[in-house]
């Protein structure tokens, strides 16, 4: 207090310096009514909090000017003193009042927010993470492994980097054939070929395992190709071999009608047709009456009724003789089809470069 304002009637100063404590507080009023913080968030809510302890300190502690003003109360003559010490705590009990108010609102309001900001609402769906799927050759490649390994083959793997040997000379393919050209196989510049076939796989199964066995290769292989809708450079087949003392034609002939009948339906018809393959002998394309109409005639059999599928044979002698079977004992059938063909008719695509083109819009159309 200065001189001055010493000076001036003490119930008078008193007034003064009462009127300034109000107005101090004066901003935070509105929040004695607690609809007012309804809206505030909690950040905004804990810093009028910080803000109005703050001003509680500097306007009502022990070095305010109202502390200051509480002391005249000593001061002042006998006759005034009951006067002036009932005004200090007429003012001073309405200002604490109202700010004990607004600190009890402020804090179950900030309570508030804060249970509600860290309780989970359970009736809230999830948020699913993005799955992946599996591509529809690999989709249709497990039901075919599923269906051989029932039937109690094994899977091999093998490898798509091959020596003339494997590729061609093993599988009886002679030296002058086309296939060993470069207008139809790729070959790394070390001379290496890149598989044209699964059929690699029958050579080292058997030098591997040696006979009887029964085996199938999925896997991928390539041939020199434009791509069109209908070939890609590079495809999936599978292979199939059963070697084994006394197997025949007949046996060949029920297993892939066996596997047709499980992937496409029990009333499913095969046929087998004469042809030509260097590692079969006799061989024969098959091909299976239409899934879709049911031998009717159709889109997809291109009103034939029946879908060619693969090629087969008896093993040729030669392929067992050169990985040291003897053909007077064991006799065995192969066969291989193509996985991206049979998916190109399942899933009725118009296009198989469609699989390899990676547009999940595309492949996510397949479960
Ligand atoms: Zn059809």
């Amino acid at each position: 207090m200065t001189d001055d304002v010493t000076e001036q009637a003490p119930v008078q100063q008193v007034q003064t310096e009462g009127k300034a404590l109000e107005q101090a507080f004066e901003r935070f009023a509105r929040f004695s009514d607690p609809a007012a913080l309804a809206k505030l968030n909690l950040e905004t809510a804990t810093a009028i909090q910080r803000e109005l302890a703050d001003v509680r300190t500097s306007r009502l502690g022990k070095k305010s000017a109202w502390a200051s003003t509480k002391k005249l109360i000593g001061r002042v003559t006998p006759e005034e003193r009951p006067v002036v010490g009932q005004l200090v705590q007429e003012i001073e009990n309405r200002v604490v009042a109202l700010v004990d108010t607004i600190e009890i609102n402020l804090k179950s309001h900030i309570e508030q927010e804060r249970t509600a900001r860290e309780s989970i609402d359970v009736t809230l769906p999830g948020r699913r993470p993005p799955y992946g799927h599996r591509h529809p050759i690999t989709i249709l490649r497990e039901r075919i492994e599923d269906i051989f390994v029932a039937l109690g083959y094994i899977i091999e793997d093998g490898r798509e980097i091959e020596t003339d040997f494997y590729n061609f000379t093993a599988l009886n393919i002679p030296e002058n054939h086309p296939a060993r050209g470069e207008a139809d196989t790729f070959y790394t510049t070390d001379g290496f070929a890149l598989r044209s076939q699964t059929s690699t796989v029958q050579i080292h199964a058997m030098q591997r395992r040696g006979v009887p066995i029964r085996m199938i290769a999925p896997g991928r292989v390539f041939r020199r190709d434009t791509p069109d809708p209908t070939h890609n450079p590079m495809f999936y087949q599978v292979e199939g071999l059963c070697v084994d003392r006394g197997i025949t034609m007949a046996h060949l002939k029920g297993t892939v009608t066996e596997f047709l009948r499980r992937m496409f339906g029990p009333d499913t018809v095969t046929r087998f047709r004469p042809s030509y393959f260097p590692f079969t002998e006799p061989s024969a394309e098959f091909d299976f009456s239409c899934f879709k109409c049911k031998g009717a005639g159709c889109r997809i059999c291109k009103n034939s009724g029946w879908i060619e599928l693969g090629g087969s044979g008896m093993v040729h002698p030669n392929v067992l003789r050169i990985v040291g079977v003897d053909p007077k004992v064991y006799s065995g059938f192969a066969f291989g089809l193509g996985i991206d063909r049979m998916c190109a008719l399942m899933y009725e695509l118009d296009d198989i470069r469609l699989l390899f083109e990676n547009d999940v819009r595309f492949l996510e159309q397949f479960e």
